[in-house]
């Protein structure tokens, strides 16, 4: 690991400051910078310690929704109440990402700013365009079974890890920031992480000294939620393709639906052709399994990911159609 110079700022307009230097970076539960920091892909020379600041409440919005502090440990959020009650998806997705050390650990900005899991990211002796721009993407030719099938581009085609991020997706999420000028903004949860085109360094909108603090849910949707996650063990690995859906049925019609797919692309990929489809239609097999037909419209996989879109595929209709038939809220 390269020397470091660390300080741990009272406030969060001077976290902010002292993270826009150039090379500065922000740590908090460090379960991914502290990795990757020490193979050397990170290389801060500045780090500015932001776990003491008061980001860690869980509160209701005055139109009904919440708002999570940045600093919530992902424990945390699935255990509240509130969460489980109204946002089942979410509590279901935090519970299905990493292992219990690491989710009492991370925090919510955190997670959603952790780096892909690409193997070539993580090798310092191979081209990657996103760790080094310009030399390449091993993956491309190389073992691509986790990559991704939706957006990617031939600099990348590296998948976003998070399954909380998925949840946050469908549920319509928004990403509350301070900037290093002092001026809060919000943006949408869709507009947070980016696809990689010809920058695939860049994992998000977001520019440099420019601080998550927290995540806004809007008041529940109406209908059922759940999250599905299909992987190569039952715990602790990430998504081969993962589902976060909320299906809204009355009178044998779709009402409303959302679908958010992970382990598919650089980003949580939102299938709007899927969901405009799904409202008015029947709320039969036909329709599910149209829906995830268009849920995958585009995807392209490579010599070992293929299997990835049928699965993908699959996973979307069968996921709505047991929403359709489950008892209770
Ligand atoms: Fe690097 Fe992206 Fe290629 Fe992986 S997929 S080697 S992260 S450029």
């Amino acid at each position: 690991m390269r020397a470091f110079t660390y300080e741990r700022p009272d406030t969060i307009a001077a976290a902010s400051q002292a993270a826009s230097q150039p090379d500065a970076a922000f740590i908090a539960g460090g379960t991914n910078l502290l990795d990757l920091m020490k193979v050397e892909v990170e290389r801060p020379t500045h780090l500015v310690d932001v776990s003491r600041l008061p980001l860690r409440n869980v509160s209701e919005t005055p139109d009904g929704g919440l708002h999570i502090g940045a600093l919530v440990s992902n424990t945390d959020v699935a255990a509240d109440s509130r969460v489980r009650q109204h946002y089942p998806v979410l509590a279901q997705a935090l519970v299905n990402g990493a292992s219990a050390q690491l989710r009492n650990q991370a925090t919510t900005a955190g997670n959603l700013l952790q780096r892909t899991r690409c193997p070539y990211f993580y090798d310092v002796a191979m081209p990657c365009n996103k760790r080094k721009p310009g030399s390449g993407c091993s993956a491309l030719q190389g073992f691509n079974r986790m990559h991704a099938i939706l957006g990617a581009s031939e600099d990348c085609i590296a998948v976003h890890p998070s399954d909380m991020a998925v949840a946050m997706a469908a549920l319509h999420a928004e990403i509350e920031v301070h900037t290093p000028s002092g001026i809060d903004r919000k943006l949408p949860m869709s507009e947070l992480h980016r696809l990689p085109g010809q920058t695939p360094d860049r994992d998000t909108s977001l520019a440099p000294g420019e601080l998550i603090t927290a995540v806004i849910l809007p008041p529940p949707p109406a209908g059922r939620q759940v999250y599905r996650k299909v992987r190569d063990r039952a715990s602790y690995a990430f998504a081969l393709v993962s589902v976060a859906a909320i299906l809204d049925v009355g009178d044998g019609k779709v009402r409303g639906a959302r679908i958010a797919l992970g382990g598919v692309a650089h980003k949580p990929w939102h299938p709007e052709d899927a969901e405009q489809e799904l409202v008015g239609a029947a709320a039969q097999a036909e329709s599910f399994e149209a829906a995830g037909q268009a849920a995958v419209k585009g995807a392209a996989g490579r010599r070992d990911n293929e299997f990835k879109i049928p699965l993908a595929q699959r996973l979307v209709a069968r996921t709505l159609a047991d929403l359709a038939l489950a008892k209770g809220g």
